[in-house]
């Protein structure tokens, strides 16, 4: 074009599309133009040039590694064109390091957002029977054992039986009355837990009853771990449930009224080896 010659190769048909294309290239010495849309110049840059381009308009920090059709646009917007612009840019960025290491962050790779139930203290109560053990002087041989699950504060109160009566004493004195309705009660399923009475009980003050087998394992551990001294502080029980007697007996089954000496005695050995 430079020359004012046609390349002898040319057949007719080649000829007509070299001169029908040759209206939209501008030669101003030393470089080619091209005319774009809205007539606007590109210049046009030798094949060598390319991966310099490229590179510059998506590696660097004027590029930052936007896609195919970005990064071509910012090739245009600096008035560079070449004709395999669009494809050279696509190779150019499937072999781009940072952009494979990264990939295509889309909203599809996000992690799942999980609501955090939150749970404040005396919202979970674990509720177990413990015993039947050798009655005391006053009768009682099971220890009622409430242990917030937050806190691990104890509430435990000495009975004579392990029926839903006890259960419901204690939830009306001590545990609505003391620490406010509360949302879960965890059981172990007993019969002594299972029945019409405390699901009224439970229905009436909005209070869900849950049942797990592990509610033993859970008011064990946490029990003994509170006895064990280091939550001393925690541990209530005793005569403030209004149900023992002080009275002065050093028997094991006289202990059971004073069920938090009572669990610190028995629950040692399980502490122990944990
Ligand atoms: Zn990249």
């Amino acid at each position: 074009m430079v020359a004012g010659e046609v390349p002898s190769s040319f057949d007719a048909y080649k000829r007509k599309k070299f001169f029908k294309d040759a209206r939209h290239y501008y030669w101003d010495e030393p470089y080619l133009y091209k005319r774009g849309p809205y007539s606007i110049y590109r210049r046009c840059i030798a094949e060598e040039d390319v991966q310099g381009v490229l590179e510059n308009c998506h590696g660097s920090a004027y590029g930052r590694h936007f896609a195919t059709f970005k990064t071509a646009n910012k090739v245009l917007q600096s008035g560079l064109w070449w004709p395999t612009l669009f494809k050279d840019a696509a190779s150019f960025i499937a072999k781009c390091d940072p952009c494979q290491r990264k990939g295509g962050i889309t909203k599809r790779d996000e992690m799942p957002l999980n609501p955090i139930l939150e749970v404040e203290i005396f919202d979970v109560w674990g509720i177990y029977f413990m015993g039947p053990f050798k009655p005391s002087s006053n009768g009682h041989n099971y220890i009622l054992v409430v242990v917030d699950n937050v806190s691990k504060w104890i509430e435990a109160i000495p009975c004579p039986a392990c029926d839903a009566k006890v259960v419901i004493k204690l939830f009306r004195t001590i545990i609505f009355t003391r620490y406010g309705i509360r949302r879960v009660v965890i059981s172990d399923g007993g019969s002594h837990f299972i029945n019409k009475v405390f699901e009224k009980l439970m229905k009436n003050y909005g209070v869900k009853h849950k049942v797990a087998t592990d509610v033993l394992a859970f008011c064990m551990s946490f029990g003994a771990y509170g006895m064990k001294g280091e939550r001393k502080d925690l541990v209530h029980g005793r005569s403030s449930t209004g149900y023992a007697k002080e009275e002065g007996g050093s028997h094991l089954e006289d202990q059971l009224d004073h069920p938090v000496e009572f669990l610190n005695s028995t629950g040692q050995a399980s502490t122990r080896s944990s």
